[in-house]
């Protein structure tokens, strides 16, 4: 899992002086904590509901994720194509904080087609 104590949000910089302000990158409103960049902000609302909806095209299985789904997995049920998922969107919510773009669906799911391509090149090179 993504360890997002150790994520650099804007309100940790803050409080070390590298950075004088600690509003979040996506909304620029409240202050960048983790929980509030990976979930609560509205930007990443907005992200999460697609995100749920993408997921039910490809799964047929509704869901509704929580704080604690986006933080660490989906536990309740063995469901490993939406953990893995999870972990590619928390990684791509961070890599448009890092470029300073907007989360989106579309960019999304752009990163899990290239994520697709490169694991079928790693099995089509190790004959797998
Ligand atoms: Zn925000």
């Amino acid at each position: 899992m993504l360890p997002i104590s150790l994520l650099f949000t804007n309100t940790k910089l803050s409080k070390i002086g590298f950075i004088t302000e600690d509003k979040c990158s996506f909304c620029k409103s409240e202050s960048e904590t983790s929980s509030h960049l990976l979930f609560d902000c509205i930007k990443s609302k907005s992200f999460w509901k697609d995100f749920e909806s993408y997921f039910y095209s490809l799964s047929k299985e509704f869901v509704h994720l929580t704080l604690k789904d986006v933080i660490v997995g989906v536990i309740i049920t063995k469901c490993p194509l939406l953990n893995y998922l999870l972990l590619i969107a928390k990684i791509y919510l961070w890599e448009c904080r890092r470029t300073q773009i907007l989360p989106n669906i579309t960019g999304f799911k752009l990163k899990v087609k290239n994520k697709f391509e490169t694991e079928k090149y790693v099995c089509m090179k190790n004959n797998t």
